[in-house]
Parts: C-alpha cells; sequence; structure tokens
C-alpha cells in the first residue's frame, strides 16, 4: 500500500511540497505498537518525526496542523490498510432553511471510508505571510507579522488557553490546600455562566493572536503573545481575519456526505481524524 507524497506544505513561510516516503520497518512497527492512551501522540508523532527529510523540515512540530493530518492519514493507509470503517446516526434530511432535523433514530449508517481517496486541497498559490502596522498601546506603531500557524506552535497556544482556564476553575472551586480537585470539577466548572463566558473569551483570543508570527521581528511566546494582545485593539487583530478565511481551507477534506437507508435523510458529517480514532490504543 503506497501513499508517497504530497501536501503542500510550508517550510519556514515559503509553500513548498512536503514529501514523505514511507520506508515502514520493522522498528517503526515495534514502536507503533508501544501506542498507548498516554503516550499516543509521543509515539506517533516521533514515527513521523524519523520518516521526514530533515534537510527541509526541522521537526515534527514545525508541520502545520494539515499537514500533520495529511501524514496521519498516510500512516494509518501505510500500517491499517486503505479503509476505515466508521459508523454514524441519521441526522435527518436538511429542511429547506439549511437546518438539520433530529433524525429517524436510526444510529447505525455504516461509512467505509476509502483513505486513499480523500479530497486533498492544496494551499492556494500565492500564499504569503501577512505584513502589517499597527497602534499598539504602550508600543507605538507596531510591525505585526500574520501567518499559518505551525503545529508546535497550535499546540503551545492550546496548552497555554488550558491553563489559563484550569487556573480560573480553581478561583470557582476555590480548593483548600491539598485538596484534590473532583473528576468532574471541569464538567462542574462548565455549569457556570462565568466560567463559560471565560472560556470562551480565552478560546477566541487564543484563536485570534494564534495566527500573529512576529512582532516587530521578534517571535513573541504564547504568553507574551497574550499579554501583547491586550494592548491591540480588536479592529486590529480582526484584520488577520479575512486572510485567515482564505487561507485557512486546505488539507486533507475532513467530511463526507452520508445518506441513511431508513429515511433517506442525507446530510454531511465530520470524519473522525483524530489521533485517538486512527490509532487506538495498541497495548493495555
Ligand atoms: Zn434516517
Amino acid at each position: 500500500m503506497e501513499m508517497r507524497t504530497l501536501t503542500r506544505g510550508l517550510v519556514k513561510g515559503i509553500p513548498t511540497l512536503l514529501k514523505v516516503d514511507f520506508n515502514f520497518t520493522l522498528g517503526h512497527a515495534k514502536r507503533l505498537a508501544e501506542v498507548t492512551a498516554d503516550k499516543r501522540e509521543e509515539v506517533l508523532f516521533g514515527i513521523i518525526d524519523s520518516l521526514l527529510d530533515k534537510s527541509t523540515i526541522d521537526s515534527v512540530y514545525s508541520l502545520t496542523s494539515q499537514e500533520i493530518y495529511y501524514l496521519l492519514v498516510a500512516l494509518y493507509v501505510n500500517t491499517k490498510g486503505s479503509h476505515l470503517p466508521v459508523t454514524y446516526s441519521c441526522l435527518g434530511p436538511v429542511t429547506k432553511d439549511g437546518k438539520l432535523t433530529e433524525g429517524c433514530g436510526n444510529t447505525d449508517i455504516p461509512l467505509n471510508v476509502d483513505m486513499t481517496k480523500l479530497d486533498v486541497k492544496p494551499l492556494l498559490k500565492d500564499y504569503k505571510p501577512l505584513e502589517t502596522d499597527c497602534e499598539v498601546e504602550g508600543r507605538g506603531k507596531t510591525h505585526l507579522v500574520f501567518r499559518i500557524p505551525n503545529h508546535g506552535r497550535v499546540r503551545e497556544f492550546e496548552s497555554y488557553g488550558e491553563s489559563l482556564c484550569d487556573d480560573y476553575l480553581d478561583t470557582i472551586v476555590k480548593p483548600q490546600e491539598g485538596d484534590v480537585l473532583p473528576e468532574n470539577a471541569y464538567d462542574l466548572a462548565m455549569q457556570s455562566p462565568e466560567y463559560r463566558a471565560y472560556k470562551e473569551t480565552v478560546d477566541t483570543k487564543i484563536d485570534l493572536i494564534s495566527w500573529l508570527h512576529e512582532v516587530d521581528g521578534e517571535v513573541l511566546s504564547a504568553s507574551e503573545l497574550y499579554d501583547f494582545s491586550d494592548g491591540l485593539s480588536i479592529p486590529d487583530l480582526e484584520k488577520s481575519l479575512e486572510y485567515r478565511v482564505k487561507y485557512d481551507d486546505w488539507g486533507v477534506k475532513q467530511d463526507a456526505q452520508i445518506k441513511c437507508p431508513k429515511c433517506g435523510g442525507e446530510c454531511r458529517v465530520a470524519l473522525p481524524f483524530s489521533v485517538a480514532y486512527l490509532f487506538p490504543r495498541l497495548l493495555p
């Protein structure tokens, strides 16, 4: 089973063709068997990293998320075969005004996804980083560069957002020293409108700044960017929005059309391309 190239990727901000040869060895197979719930990303990303041509890409974490998804699909095809069986529940026919109905109750619509025939949309050829000047409170006129975030940076932002939300959760749950937070602390916190509003603000801000790459020629960390963005007006941050919408729609297409055999309802569903679904726990 081959799936030897290719997606349009980015190396140091320049669109280029990412090429990976899957010379999958017994060593890789052994490492793949080490996938467990807690070491899933570590093992899979380590395998992908060892397959990359290091003369053009320094590490798996400098790839974009689109490239990572592409390579996970390629890894699946090369190790588990060309098809991914998925089961969906009926969402019913879409009404005339485009809304989903409740469905007929059928929870067993099979879809056998051919992983070798997925649409891969290339990055637009005219892609280049967006450079713009903004007035920033306390900093004056500042030159900003927005670009497609690489995967390491996405993770950096995600974990920073999580830690901000965790800190805020403490102010709501108010644990005493030595207390162990209940396992459902997060679900409890999500019941609070205050916490939900806070989380939404953090998520929105993280989403906006995840494309912001350089400030006056300097690459700032997630926390520095988060603080820096306080001085930016929302319209300034939103300068990146049109740009993000234009350039974010590329990579492996992650949805499919299904038709319910019971009621004939058709709708689009998301394919489960998470690391956990493609590579469930292999060892107990
Ligand atoms: Zn149905």
